[in-house]
């Protein structure tokens, strides 16, 4: 039963390779739903594994179909299986970027980062490239970098040593585009690592570096998108020939409507950047999707520092993470909307129940 498990699994992950490596398919937009915290909640969101289908009144349904739609009982190794061809698509020569998108609390982090017991998507990514540059033939360099946007700033998270909050904050780096079209972000700290071992520590003094790491709150991955940036050069090839790809790991900050929050002060201010960054991805991707000849990566940090990572050959993936309770439905709708924008993503017709 195991080595047929095995088969459909390496089945499974040859037809994500090959969906992935067609250049229609460069934007791939999956979603996650959260399970429900109480059995007894009033559930109006259901999905099955290419749709999610909500329930707007008692006869009227709207279904949005997605690429792939894990299930609240979906693993983390489910999640995995699919998201394994983009790492390798990097061993392959690409750039690739793979976003959590959602509201505060539907499992962003959940997905990206795991927990000890059940981990995430980085760091079964970062064990994987390294995997596959054990087997490969070539011998390739990898170096890593993290950093974060907040309130529309760039903040290098591997400059402090993450004991107490980088002081003041730095100044904005800044981007610029080389000859060769590549982002380069002035003075970003690029650490060359050798084992993912290497890398969980970098990842974990950089979470302590965050600027909302030493607030009282529970929500600071909410308030910041974290970015974790690692390259891959083949060292073998002569220098002209040497490639660099990267992938970039992006749990983005929450993506609920601050005006509809009872956010004031910094935390209304922190909201409305993660709002006006969010909406300028979202511009970027739709532009991309309709290959229009003007794509406005410049309207935010966000989109400056991912521009040679979307698009073009690079390989986008868009986890968006939805919550199932009646209270967030409206949060909900909203980022189903946003998916369909990223991804011209066929909406179903409205049903009617009979
Ligand atoms: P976000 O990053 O979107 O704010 P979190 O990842 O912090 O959300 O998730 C909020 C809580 O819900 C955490 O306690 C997390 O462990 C739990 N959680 C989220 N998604 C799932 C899931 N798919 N299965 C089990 N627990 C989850």
């Amino acid at each position: 039963r195991l080595t047929v498990q095995v088969n459909d699994q390496n089945k499974r992950r040859r037809e994500i390779l090959n969906e992935f490596l067609d250049l229609k398919g460069n934007i791939r937009v999956f979603c996650r739903v959260k399970p429900l915290d109480s059995k007894n909640s009033r559930a109006p969101v259901s999905s099955d594994t290419r749709n999610v289908i909500i329930k707007l009144t008692e006869s009227k349904r709207k279904t949005y179909n997605f690429d792939r739609v894990f299930q609240p009982d979906s693993s983390q190794d489910d999640v995995f299986l699919e998201i394994e061809p983009v790492i390798k698509s990097v061993i392959d020569g690409y750039n690739a970027c793979i976003f959590a998108y959602g509201q505060t609390g539907t499992g962003k982090t959940f997905t990206m980062e795991g927990l000890p017991e059940s981990p995430g998507i980085v760091p079964r990514a970062i064990k994987a490239l390294f995997k596959q540059v054990e087997q490969s033939n070539h011998k390739f360099v990898i170096k890593f970098s993290m950093l974060e946007i907040y309130m529309g700033n760039l903040r290098d998270l591997l400059v402090s040593q993450g004991t107490k909050p980088i002081s003041p904050i730095p100044p904005s780096l800044l981007i610029h585009t080389d000859p060769k079209g590549e982002i380069d972000i002035e003075n970003l700290v690029t650490l060359k690592v050798t084992d993912s071992d290497e890398v969980f520590k970098l990842y974990k003094l950089g979470c302590r570096s965050r600027a909302t790491a030493f607030t009282n709150s529970n929500s600071a991955s909410s308030r910041s998108h974290c970015m974790i940036r690692v390259s891959i050069t083949c060292a073998g090839a002569p220098e002209r020939l040497r490639e660099r790809n990267k992938i970039w790991l992006v749990d983005l900050g929450g993506s609920e409507r601050v005006l509809k929050t009872k956010a004031t002060g910094r935390r209304f201010d922190e909201g409305k950047a993660i709002n006006l960054s969010l909406s300028a991805l979202g511009d970027v991707i739709n532009s991309l999707q309709r290959k229009n000849a003007h794509i406005p990566y410049r309207n935010s940090k966000l989109t400056q520092v991912l521009k040679d990572s979307l698009g073009q050959d690079s390989k986008t993936l868009m986890l968006v993470h939805i919550s199932r309770k009646e209270d967030d439905l409206c949060e909900t709708i909203c980022s189903l909307n946003f998916a369909t924008r990223a991804k011209n993503i066929h909406l179903g017709q409205d049903e009617s129940k009979e």
